[in-house]
């Protein structure tokens, strides 16, 4: 089964939980203070190598070409 992080939008609590396929779309409740109101965070690793590359490239070129050169 996948490990997928929530972030609770009441607390800011971020929780990882195991999340079966039949039950992906369930509210997850945060550990924290027992809220539902929680929403499932991307892969961290993903979205911070993403956003590192795409901030650099947007100050120094445009179309961020600069890394493949
Ligand atoms: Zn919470």
């Amino acid at each position: 089964m996948p490990l997928y992080e929530y972030d609770c939008q009441d607390c800011g609590e971020r929780f990882e939980t195991l999340v079966s396929a039949r039950g992906k779309d369930d509210a997850k409740k945060c550990p924290g203070c027992g809220s539902e109101a929680t929403t499932r965070a991307l892969s961290t690793f993903a979205v911070g190598t993403a956003s590192k590359r795409s901030d650099a490239c947007a100050t120094c070129c445009p179309g961020g070409t600069c890394g493949l050169q």
